[in-house]
């Protein structure tokens, strides 16, 4: 491990555990437990975040924990978010990656997959993962095209790569552990998408979650379940993180966790109301605007409006509540999902 690395890592420490050290002073000191887009961020010893490009690359974050024998990278991001970080590690360790955990199936998590199993790793995945790619990559699978194919139409990065699945699946959990690390692969229950797992280091208590915790206005819930994802919330928090390591957004500290089952409890609220005044599904349509104005006013979950995606998000929560979905002239909640998925490179089928 070189000088830098070593100094970065005592800066990290310092910044998460709210201590300066000699070192800290001779840099303006970052507030505590954030990061910054495409750094590397250490956050304990062998354990990185890397907060991804979203804005303009579509990238999610990453993490790496390097092991005594291996590197184990979570997340797999598209294939250029992937090129992106690999040399990144390869500056701080010479040890194969042997494994890319994906948190979900979503491009931006799952695509670069290829790109780690080129450089000799396999990809893992919740067995949620591949039941979600059977849904959405028909193409793969002999079906008519998918996801991948509709996405290769806008990203140079994956048309030139191939998608390749994750061949290590574990139902519940799976265990890393070599006596310095343990990372726990956990399914926690339906978050953002039916396969979601998060990536626990009980040791550090340093916690990544894909994108069943988010930390700014990147909630996609078209693939998941609003009321299940509250839930499963709260497994995540019950684990104890002092670190949150979230799916898109700089790094955290347990309040992400909070704050992002809160939008979603004041998302159900607002619906709710509505629904038991009796409001038309055009009414709740109509009142979008008014629902905004509501969560924006919350400090706390103000950062998770999205003017693109807020219309997408109350309709799913509707469609939850009573099984209908907004009238089919309401085209401009479809244009707004439609705008949001790109912004992920998602294709909506
Ligand atoms: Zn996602």
């Amino acid at each position: 491990m070189c000088n830098v690395t070593r100094r970065n890592l005592l800066l990290a420490a310092a910044s998460a555990s709210g201590l300066t050290t000699a070192g800290a002073r001779t840099q303006p000191r970052k507030p505590a437990a954030a990061s910054e887009v495409n750094q590397v961020d250490p956050v304990a010893a062998g354990v990185y975040f890397h907060q991804g490009d979203i804005e303009n690359a579509g990238h999610c974050n990453n993490g790496w924990i390097i092991f005594k024998d291996y590197v184990l990278v979570i997340d797999a991001n598209f294939p250029s978010g992937a090129q992106n970080i690999l040399p990144k590690i390869r500056a701080l360790t010479p040890k194969p990656i042997r494994f890319a955990f994906d948190t979900h199936h979503h491009g931006d998590h799952a695509y670069g997959n290829a790109v780690w199993n080129d450089q000799g790793a396999t990809p893992v995945a919740h067995t949620g993962v591949i039941e979600e790619m059977k849904r959405y990559e028909t193409g793969h699978y002999g079906g008519k095209p998918g996801r991948w194919e509709d996405t290769r139409k806008e990203r140079p990065d994956v048309a030139a790569s191939r998608l390749l699945p994750p061949s290590v699946l574990f139902p519940h959990e799976l265990y890393f552990d070599d006596g310095e690390h343990r990372v726990e692969l956990l399914h926690l229950g339906v978050a953002h998408t039916h396969g979601d797992a998060v990536a626990w280091l009980p040791k550090e208590r340093i916690l990544f979650t894909g994108d069943a915790c988010v930390n700014g206005p990147y909630n996609f819930v078209a693939d998941g379940n609003v009321e299940q994802w509250i839930g499963t919330l709260d497994a995540a928090k019950k684990l104890g993180a002092k670190i949150v390591c979230p799916g898109h957004g700089a790094r955290g500290a347990d309040t992400v966790l909070a704050d992002q089952q809160f939008f979603f409890q004041q998302l159900r609220e607002q619906v709710g109301a509505l629904l038991r005044a009796r409001k038309s599904p055009r009414e709740i349509y109509q009142s979008v605007g008014q629902i905004r104005g509501e969560l924006v006013s919350q400090a706390k979950i103000a950062r998770y409006v999205s003017a693109d995606s807020l219309a997408a998000q109350v309709e799913k929560v509707y469609t939850e509540m009573t099984g209908h979905a907004f009238p089919a002239d309401a085209k401009a909640s479809k244009s707004a999902r439609l705008l949001h998925a790109r912004a992920h490179a998602l294709q909506l089928v």
